[in-house]
């Protein structure tokens, strides 16, 4: 079923920075009514601002600690009192936490990575799925990774964040089937973002972006709505990387030799943790503040 998006009121977290500012302001440029959410304010009212100067309509935000439970289910409540209705829910807020399992074992950066990525997608799930039901028509989007398919050394709350987030997906897909509301499953490999560059400063990561393809926000963004429009199930992007989504068992061996080959340039002994995101610590602040000094030189 193809969908007109100037019909459309869609929720989006993560709009801040990234790949959901791409998509948002790609959705409201196609006449979308949008509500925008992440914790950082000031980047939603420069999206808004951005929106209206070319001529779409101002999104409404809403600033939100995803990381807290209890957050994603308030956040629904503001978007169905300032939209009126929920048509299309996109999850994309996510953060990672790098950092060896004996030095983060289940302390709170682990716990934030899955509240953020996993548990509020679903809170999400439960407070505005029953409205699309009630409607009888929807879709809910998840920003999964193709890192569900390739972990690394540090990379494990990442990574299976994104495998469980991967799983509920297709089930929730799966659950709805007899209904007409959509599930599509978004699966990012590199691109070129600030959680790119502060994934990069985890122990090795420099091994698995090389001869990896680095996308851009512009083209995933482009690729999602039209991806949206026809109702999708899955988008992988850079299209290119397709190929690991039918051939999982494949890729994983194959990171598991790269690990193997950069296994001296991995120092275990690295107690570093890494915690991701706007409120991360000083290395991923630091990786962020570059990225975007670079981006503005450029
Ligand atoms: P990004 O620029 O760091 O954007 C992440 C977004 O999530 C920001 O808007 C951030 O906003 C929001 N967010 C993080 N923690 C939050 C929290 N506790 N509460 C509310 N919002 C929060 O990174 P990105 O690359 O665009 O990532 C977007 C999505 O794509 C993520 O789910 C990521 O896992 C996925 N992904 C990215 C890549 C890649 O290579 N870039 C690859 C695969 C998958 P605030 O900091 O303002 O809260």
């Amino acid at each position: 079923m193809y969908r007109n998006l100037a019909e459309q009121r869609i929720l989006i977290t993560g709009a801040s920075s990234g790949i959901g500012r791409a998509l948002a302001k790609a959705l409201a440029l196609k006449g979308a009514h949008l509500a925008v959410a992440a914790r950082t304010e000031t980047a939603l009212h420069e999206l808004a601002d951005e929106i209206t100067g070319a001529g779409g309509r101002r999104p409404v935000i809403l600033v939100t600690d995803l990381s807290l439970r209890g957050n994603a289910e308030q956040l629904a409540q503001r978007a169905l009192a300032e939209l009126g209705r929920v048509d299309v829910l996109i999850n994309n807020a996510g953060v990672g936490c790098f950092g060896f399992q004996w030095n983060v074992g289940d302390g709170e950066e682990a716990r934030e990575v899955y509240e953020t990525n996993f548990w509020s997608p679903l809170a999400l799930v439960r407070s505005l799925v029953p409205h699309m039901r009630e409607r009888g028509t929807g879709l809910v989007v998840n920003v999964s990774s193709l890192m569900q398919l390739r972990t690394w050394p540090g990379l494990g709350y990442y990574a299976s964040s994104k495998s469980a987030l991967a799983a509920v997906t297709e089930t929730l897909r799966l659950e709805l089937q007899s209904s007409d509301i959509d599930v599509m499953e978004l699966l990012p490999g590199p691109v070129d973002t600030q959680f790119l560059s502060e994934s990069a400063q985890a122990p090795g990561a420099g091994h698995i972006l090389r001869n990896l393809p680095i996308g851009t926000t512009d083209a995933l963004a482009v690729a999602a709505v039209r991806a949206i429009e026809k109702g999708r199930r899955r988008l992988v992007y850079p299209g290119k990387l397709v190929a690991a989504l039918y051939l999982p068992m494949l890729v994983r061996y194959k990171a598991a030799r790269t690990v193997r080959k950069a296994g001296q340039d991995i120092d275990v002994n690295d107690p570093r943790v890494l915690r991701s995101g706007s409120n991360g610590d000083p290395i991923a602040q630091q990786a962020r503040a570059d990225w975007a000094r670079a981006k503005q030189a450029s």
